[in-house]
């Protein structure tokens, strides 16, 4: 529902409501991992926006953001603000970008979800910290479950497939595989996220070439996922 998609990069916009411009660019964009890069698709997307941009170590702290913030935060892995002159930004390749917007408290923010920040909790402990920090009704707050791999090519290690819960892990053929992006969902609606308000993008990383992945690809190459109040 109310996704754009073009061969350059994905909309998410209309899923999280008006007000809110998220993006998520392909590979027809180029590594965003090439700050240039970045900054040229900033420009193009989100006009007159400062990017912010996280260090992402796989923890789960969240902060707070405006312009005056100068990246990348070292440690911090959610990013929130209520500054319009921000795009918020977080690089992927396989991990999941998860976008979160309120239209009535009007703040806006991401979080890099991948597995070891999700087995951590992150996405419960940066629904507490919003929920704590800004006057909203969880019930109201909109959410996409960005572009990431999927639980048919997320094969993990038996050591790994120990860290999450028997019923995310499912054998295949003597192999196991992970569903990160159902953990998200019930994380999500734990937290008070209304079902109807979890959009999954319904892309996975791994098997869409326009991604990149770097199970597929062993690449340093990154794409990104951005959001901005408008
Ligand atoms: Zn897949």
């Amino acid at each position: 529902m109310g996704k754009t998609v073009t061969e350059d990069f994905a909309d998410f916009s209309k899923c999280l409501g008006s007000g809110v411009s998220a993006l998520f660019s392909f590979r027809a964009s180029g590594d965003m991992k090439d700050s240039a890069n970045m900054e040229a698709f900033a420009r193009r997307h989100f006009s007159g926006a400062v990017p912010v941009y996280a260090g992402q170590s796989h923890g789960t702290v969240l902060k707070e953001v405006d312009v005056q913030t100068v990246s990348p935060l070292a440690n911090v892995d959610a990013l929130v603000t209520r500054d319009k002159s921000v795009v918020l930004l977080i690089y992927t390749a396989d991990c999941i970008p998860v976008y979160f917007y309120d239209a009535q408290a009007s703040f806006a923010g991401i979080i890099h979800a991948g597995w070891r920040g999700i087995s951590k909790n992150i996405i419960i402990s940066t629904m507490d910290s919003i929920e704590k920090k800004y006057p909203l009704h969880m019930s109201s707050l909109k959410t996409v479950i960005g572009p990431g791999i999927c639980r048919r090519h997320f094969e993990v290690s038996t050591e790994l497939a120990h860290v999450f819960p028997e019923i995310y892990v499912k054998n295949k053929k003597g192999k196991k595989f992970v569903d990160l992006k159902l953990i998200i969902r019930q994380q999500l609606e734990s937290s008070g996220v209304k079902p109807q308000n979890i959009h999954d993008s319904g892309f996975c990383s791994f098997e869409d070439e326009n991604i990149f992945s770097y199970r597929r690809d062993k690449s340093p190459e990154r794409g990104c996922a951005f959001i901005r109040l408008l």
